[in-house]
């Protein structure tokens, strides 16, 4: 059986990836947020960062008792909200770039532009 609360590995993991609550237009901390289970756990959703999300209290009320609400969670963390008057909305994990970015390139010289030859 699947266990329901998150190790404090996903924790730090999901509150890294995405800093704050990822309902649209919210800034509530990460920190202060709860993990929701995108696909309810009760419903067969599993306690896995491809499924967890944050969601401040209010938020995570919204989405679990309010009727009319569609979240989907794409295993990168992209996170769409269908509001019940049909109005989608996307969040991106503003942290996920930092935990899947390769190192830099390395910085190549700007290339020398001689004067044309005169003629
Ligand atoms: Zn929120």
């Amino acid at each position: 059986m699947d266990r329901y609360t998150p190790s404090g590995g996903q924790r730090r993991f999901l509150t890294t990836r995405d800093r704050t609550c990822r309902h649209p237009g919210c800034h509530v901390s990460a920190g202060w947020a709860d993990l929701d289970h995108v696909i309810p756990h009760g419903a067969g959703g599993a306690t896995d960062c491809a499924n967890l999300c944050c969601l401040c209290r209010r938020h995570h009320r919204l989405k679990t008792h309010a009727d009319g609400w569609t979240h989907t969670l794409s295993d990168d963390g992209v996170l769409t909200v269908i509001t019940p008057s049909g109005v989608t909305r996307v969040t991106r994990p503003p942290g996920w770039r930092v935990l899947t970015e390769s190192p830099d390139p390395p910085v190549e010289s700007a290339p020398v532009i001689e004067d044309p030859p005169p003629f």
